[in-house]
């Protein structure tokens, strides 16, 4: 790495929305923003969580200054709890943002000797080799952060989440005039959200959210309204509370997660609501519908939160019907559709009403469209840009924009995940690049890796099938016949003649290898699964897993 240049690491979330993760690094000396999680797309078999590789890191972890943290969803904080059992540095963020990762340390039972560090909007600190800003940015979390790296090649501006929200719930709005002056002193390098990149226009604001729920809480006077959203999204959570107070409804909280971010928001003074406002959800039936407001947690259709219980009828301590007016108040993050899909039918079946924003503007995103971003772009006007936080279209679509605003194409850089670039007064490059494959995290068995994730999905397309059969030693013959079981077979007149002819086949090559004086238990069940992968791949299609069980006795 040049002297006069500073080095970005991408760990994760440049191709996926999820995981986000990067190291700054001067002098030898290292800055983590952010440690995401990402969670498992439906064929991922048994995953809990997908994390950044942090081996790079890890290796490193003399060199690690601090972690530092743009905001508090779990795409940025989630990590945290492996991240910490390798690396104990001071972790600095906004009070709602540490508040939030603490707790998920806690559960996990890690990281109670960390030190964790407060920043103020606006705060300025030296951390590590840099000088770090934490300027305000609108997101779908309160206290989100931009982040300016003051280095020695000049200012490198982490966008963090954001969008350009003029009406924020709380006021908080993202600090334009900062920027703007951050783009008058020179900015050597932007790594700015993408998430949005293809969406032309502005997102709405969050305060439009507030109309729409008003209206559709008026129009049920009668009807229990069960409103759902994410725990972390304190500002939702304030509208539909002050909505429900409007119409003398009582609000009860429904999911743990909801439970505790209310709780730690009320605390921060982010949350205003009175306890008095408030009902336990295990009483709500001695309220009518039209008396009552549930929060919960589950938009996304989460098979464990409280709505999917609801929907099923499972949750403990009421049940939806008729009287009752389900809105998700969110959007599903991509791999999500279909479990909302399901969730939305159950409540139907069980004659609920369900409004959600396919159809009512009960949702407003949290990321900037084409619009914001070329906003950010004017006032920044960098001299390096690398779009961040996507997937890949969404990075392409973001570098073209930065193109359309009068950056030169050798300025800026798509990079994927285990990409290095170093920035320097003669420009950006490409400089390297490091192991950062998925993490797979399987909660009851710990780490996987790929092998067993393949075979999770060839189990899962094709079954399994094994191959049993008894050989005699001194006489090299069969003593007990080949036989072929399976699991999540059909077993229809199809797969029996199929099975017949792997059965054949495979005795047939247990005999050659017998009659060539073969008597090795391992290299007959090597022959056996050979023969059985071969016909049944070459004319059959099929890859079950192959189980040979063959004993020679
Ligand atoms: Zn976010
Ligand atoms: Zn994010």
């Amino acid at each position: 790495m040049s002297k006069d240049s500073v080095r970005v690491t991408f760990l994760g979330g440049l191709g996926e929305i999820g995981r986000n993760c990067c190291a700054i690094e001067q002098d030898g000396r290292i800055v983590v923003v952010d440690a995401g999680l990402m969670f498992p797309e439906p064929n991922m078999y048994g995953v809990d969580l997908i994390l950044p590789d942090f081996r790079w890191l890890i290796e490193r972890k003399d060199r690690v200054d601090a972690i530092v943290l743009t905001h508090g969803h779990e795409d940025h904080t989630g990590a945290l709890r492996y991240l910490v059992k390798d690396i104990n540095v001071p972790i600095y963020g906004a009070a709602l943002t540490l508040g939030f990762a603490k707790h998920r340390l806690t559960e996990a039972r890690v990281g109670h000797d960390l030190s964790f560090i407060e920043v103020a909007d606006g705060e300025k600190r030296k951390i590590g080799p840099f000088e770090i800003e934490f300027i305000p940015v609108t997101h779908s979390v309160p206290s989100a952060h931009a982040l300016a790296f003051h280095t020695k090649i000049g200012i490198i501006v982490h966008s963090g989440d954001f969008k350009l929200d003029l009406t924020p719930i709380d006021g908080r709005r993202t600090d334009i005039s900062r920027l703007a002056a951050l783009g008058d002193e020179g900015v050597a390098l932007l790594l700015c959200d993408s998430t949005n990149a293809e969406e032309p226009g502005f997102t709405a604001s969050e305060r439009s959210v507030g109309g729409a729920l008003r209206r559709l809480f008026l129009e049920r006077p009668k009807k229990r309204i069960v409103v759902a959203c994410f725990a972390s999204h304190i500002h939702r959570v304030q509208q539909i509370i002050n909505v429900a107070l409007e119409q003398n409804r009582k609000i009860a909280l429904l999911g743990r997660s909801m439970d505790v971010n209310v709780k730690l928001a009320r605390k921060l003074n982010l949350l205003h609501v009175d306890t008095a406002d408030f009902v336990d959800i295990a009483n709500i039936d001695r309220y009518e519908p039209g008396e009552v407001c549930v929060i919960c947690t589950g938009s996304q259709g989460e098979p464990l939160a409280a709505l999917s219980k609801l929907s099923r009828g499972d949750a403990r301590d009421f049940t939806v019907g008729a009287d009752d007016t389900i809105i998700l108040s969110s959007h599903p993050i991509p791999g999500n559709e279909w479990s909302v899909g399901r969730l939305i039918d159950d409540l139907h079946r069980a004659g609920t009403e369900v409004i959600h924003s396919g159809h009512e503007p009960v949702h407003a995103s949290g990321h900037a469209r084409q619009g914001e971003l070329r906003t950010y772009h004017q006032l920044l006007r960098p001299r390096n840009f690398v779009p961040v936080h996507g997937e890949y279209r969404h990075l392409v679509h973001h570098a073209e924009l930065a193109e359309s605003m009068g950056l030169r194409h050798e300025h800026i850089l798509i990079c994927e995940d285990g990409d290095q670039v170093e920035v320097s007064d003669a420009g950006i490059r490409l400089s390297g690049q490091i192991p950062a494959g998925f993490h797979y995290i399987d909660g009851s068995a710990g780490d996987l890796d790929e092998k067993p994730l393949e075979e999770r999905r060839m189990l899962a397309e094709y079954g399994v099938l094994q191959i049993s059969a008894g050989i005699d030693r001194e006489r090299g013959v069969i003593v007990q016949p080949v036989r072929i079981t399976t699991r999540g077979w059909f077993e229809g007149e199809n797969d029996k003649k199929l099975l017949d002819a792997v059965t054949d086949t495979v005795r047939d090559s247990i005999q050659n290898a017998l009659s060539e004086g073969d008597r090795d238990e391992g290299s007959i069940n090597k022959v056996a699964q050979r023969a059985a992968g071969r016909i049944l791949g070459q004319k059959y299609r099929r890859q079950p897993v192959l189980l040979p069980a063959i004993v020679v006795l």
